[in-house]
């Protein structure tokens, strides 16, 4: 294998060539850039110190495929990357503007601003151990690296829990990662499955152009009180020492809570809050309970959420026979098992504000590991 140096025009294929770097960082979503602001801040260069890659076309991480009805009024809040205000980057725009807009152009804005030239599009499609370091094998040529932060977050990665009969249905199945608009559904019963805070989205928009049947494994958690800052620390608190202890991240929703906001009030006023638990079955046309009740739907809407997107650090066997990966470090952003890798934006950081903390932590707990 010959490693050379860094060349941005080098980036396509040859197998026999390995383009060297200290630090490769994986993916340019809030986590990522975060990671790499902090990386140059200390003093590593571009190329020869770390590389940035990323699977999208554009800026704006998984960002750019949301929803068009995701707007800067119902996210639930963007965090400013560090060192450059959203508001200062980006015209100030009305509240209906599109997140997938808005938010790449500030991404773009800050990889401009800052100098932090993204590979895209590269597709990480492996990283194994080669000699000591890291090999990164891309649909455009080869890495070698020392240390890696992974940013690659969940948006590529829908889960869908396995129900009997799902290859029988004869309707469509789609997951919030495919959703559009609620105008694709006028006229057709959807069944909208998930307690998070996405279901309950589009649950109120779907329910107001059509019917709906609401399902949920758990009794919804609505949340008493605020989520301030200390609510905020808790829940990660909580995400935190499930990783620290090896087990796979909870779903959000479990840590959080559902707010109680004015849509929600109105929701419940409609009368589409009203929940059923979890169907057994699926069947040709519809769903069945357990106790023999059928329900008939044209749509299976599964908002079940998202898991890491972690299939291409597999040879690394990073994860615990249960399925988790044991997490440790300042904010628990290390791999216990291999401490030259990071996660950023996975379990406790999986939010646009932990992941700008855990950005920090990587750089600075990797470049002291590597001695850079
Ligand atoms: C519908 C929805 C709404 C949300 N709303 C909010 C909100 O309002 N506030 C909030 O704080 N959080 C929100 N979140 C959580 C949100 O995902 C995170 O806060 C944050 O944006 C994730 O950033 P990230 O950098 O970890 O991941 P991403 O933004 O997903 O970026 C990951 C990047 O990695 C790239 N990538 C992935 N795999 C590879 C690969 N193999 N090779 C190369 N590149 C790769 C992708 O192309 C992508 O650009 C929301 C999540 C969802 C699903």
């Amino acid at each position: 294998m010959i490693e050379t140096v860094f060349e941005p025009d080098q980036v396509a294929p040859d197998a026999h060539v390995a383009i060297k770097t200290e630090i490769l960082v994986i993916g340019a979503g809030q986590a990522g850039l975060s990671s790499a602001y902090h990386l140059k801040r200390r003093g590593l260069a571009q190329g020869k110190g770390f590389i940035i890659l990323d699977r999208n076309p554009e800026p704006g991480g998984a960002w750019q495929h949301r929803w068009p009805s995701l707007t800067l009024s119902t996210v639930n809040r963007i965090h400013d990357l560090p060192g450059m205000k959203f508001a200062d980057a980006v015209e100030k725009q009305s509240d209906t503007v599109q997140a997938a807009v808005a938010v790449p152009q500030y991404f773009a804005a800050y990889e401009e601003a800052f100098e932090l030239p993204v590979f895209r599009p590269v597709n990480v499609k492996v990283v194994c151990e080669r000699g000591g370091r890291l090999r990164v094998e891309t649909d455009r040529g080869n890495f070698s690296a020392r240390g890696l932060i992974n940013a690659t977050g969940t948006w590529e990665t829908p889960y869908i829990p396995d129900y009997p009969g799902k290859d029988r249905f004869k309707g469509r199945q789609l997951h919030t990662r495919d959703y559009r608009t609620a105008d694709e559904f006028v006229d057709q019963h959807v069944v909208i499955v998930g307690g998070g805070i996405s279901a309950i989205q589009l649950l109120n928009e779907i329910s107001g152009v059509t019917t709906t049947t609401w399902v949920t494994r758990h009794e919804p958690r609505f949340r008493q009180g605020p989520f301030d800052e200390e609510a905020g620390r808790k829940a990660v608190a909580l995400v935190e020492e499930r990783v620290r202890a090896g087990l796979p991240p909870n779903s959000v929703v479990s840590v959080t809570g559902l707010p109680v906001t004015p849509a929600i009030e109105a929701m419940r006023a409609r009368g589409v809050l009203e929940r059923l638990p979890m169907f057994s079955e699926i069947t040709e046309d519809g769903v069945r309970w357990a106790d023999g009740t059928q329900l008939t739907a044209d749509v299976i809407l599964w908002c079940t959420g998202f898991r890491g997107s972690l299939d291409h650090l597999a040879p690394l066997m990073l994860r615990e026979p249960g399925g988790g990966i044991t997490m440790t470090g300042r904010l628990a952003t290390q791999v216990a098992r291999d401490p030259r890798i990071h996660l950023v934006g996975y379990g406790p950081s999986a939010s646009t504000i932990g992941a700008n903390r855990a950005g920090s932590a990587a750089a600075t707990g990797l470049m002291s590991y590597l001695e850079l």
